[in-house]
């Protein structure tokens, strides 16, 4: 067994983490509050090469490996995890979808100004009464002559709100909206800007105010027929293969999150002093940053298993899941602790550790709650 990185994986963590604590870590309280979306480090993201590294170079990409690509997000999610989800969303789910499963030209129209980081990509699954049920998907797009002309409404949607963003590709019913049948379920390229396409409010968040989440309502809108992807009666199990992906993808991004909560920490710990000495010289703090460290290591090694499942090839359903599930969890109990650790200064806005803390319970919610990943993985034991 060799748990050595690449050269080139080795670059990519090198290059991610100098960018994170460079660029992204000193911008990440301001873009809280503000909300601003920061896209000159998206631009720079772009020029480091980071939305496309696990595609090909002919597809925009840097021909390197989804180990390489998890290892920037955890890296991005250390200094600012809204970065992480910008990234999971365009690379790991939508860029992937087209490039699995798209025709050559919506790889040339779509694809590779994505994996180039000058378009954004998002995904559209949930509606309002299909969440952890994505297969009760109500909107429709019924064939009409040339077109596919799309009714419904998708909520929650990552990166649809930036001005890069490219595409929406949702899910929708080609037949009655009453049946359940997921072999009903199609995906759709919905570009934006396109008539009967219009974005709901912007959400009011509890954290991630920078995370560009809106509504999309499709009101009678018409797309090309050549705007279909992948095969017929297969779009909820294409989109699902993807999102094994996003789970490995928020499972890094729970382990940089909790990377960022045990360095404040750590930090905190050995210059706070109190009774005459640094807190960390008590136990009952030492141990809570020797078991933060020991957990963030178990959750790196399993989505790194994972990541390097997939670079082989292999199936990683449970593993994916397993990563997913524990990452997240486990980020929830770092960021209370380090809350713990620096006492009321924690409740304070210019700690990071109180961003922290609002930011990680989304992570158990996103890309399948943590009540879904138990539910793959009892179902896949046998
Ligand atoms: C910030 C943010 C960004 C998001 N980005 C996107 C995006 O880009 N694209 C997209 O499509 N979606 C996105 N989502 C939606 C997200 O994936 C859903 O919120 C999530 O899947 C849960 O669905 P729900 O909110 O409808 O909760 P529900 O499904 O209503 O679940 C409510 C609770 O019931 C539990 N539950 C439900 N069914 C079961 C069951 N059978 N057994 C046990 N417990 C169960 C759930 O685990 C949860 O605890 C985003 C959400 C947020 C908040």
């Amino acid at each position: 067994m060799d748990f050595s990185f690449t050269e080139e994986q080795q670059m990519i963590r090198d290059m991610s983490r100098k960018f994170a604590d460079d660029v992204v870590m000193p911008r990440a309280e301001e873009l809280e509050k503000t909300g601003e979306y920061p896209y000159d480090i998206l631009a720079q993201m772009a020029d480091l090469g980071m939305m496309g590294i696990p595609f090909p170079e002919n597809y925009g990409g840097s021909g390197g490996d989804w180990t390489g690509m998890h290892l920037c997000i955890e890296e991005l999610s250390r200094g600012d995890a809204t970065l992480g989800a910008l990234l999971d969303v365009t690379t790991s789910v939508v860029a992937q979808e087209l490039y699995e499963f798209g025709t050559e030209e919506q790889k040339q129209k779509w694809l590779i100004p994505m994996a180039q980081g000058k378009e954004i990509g998002a995904f559209g699954l949930t509606e309002p009464g299909a969440g952890s049920d994505a297969g009760a998907t109500k909107t429709t797009a019924q064939l009409n002559g040339d077109e596919w002309v799309i009714n419904g409404t998708k909520q929650f949607i990552t990166n649809i709100g930036l001005d890069t963003a490219s595409i929406v590709i949702i899910t929708a019913r080609t037949k009655s909206t009453e049946e359940r049948k997921r072999d009903q379920i199609n995906t759709y390229i919905v570009p934006k800007g396109t008539q009967g396409f219009t974005l709901g409010k912007r959400y009011d968040k509890m954290s991630w105010q920078h995370s560009a989440t809106h509504e999309c309502i499709f009101e009678d809108c018409r797309i090309p027929r050549g705007y279909f992807l992948g095969k017929e009666g297969r779009g909820f199990a294409q989109h699902l293969a993807v999102l094994q992906t996003g789970r490995i993808s928020i499972a890094a991004m729970s382990v940089g999150l909790a990377q960022a909560c045990f360095e404040a920490s750590l930090k905190y710990a050995k210059e706070r002093v109190q009774f005459g000495q640094p807190i960390y010289n008590f136990q009952g703090v030492s141990f809570k940053i020797a078991d933060m460290a020991m957990n963030i290591e178990l959750a790196r090694n399993m989505y790194l298993k994972a990541c390097w499942l997939k670079d082989n090839n292999m199936p990683h359903v449970l593993e994916a899941a397993y990563a997913k599930l524990f990452a997240s969890e486990m980020c929830e109990k770092v960021a209370s602790d380090a809350y713990q650790i620096h006492g009321g200064y924690g409740f304070m806005n210019e700690y990071a550790v109180s961003r922290y803390y609002k930011g990680c319970k989304i992570l158990q919610i996103v890309e399948g709650t943590s009540e879904v990943q138990r539910m793959v993985i009892s179902r896949n034991l046998g």
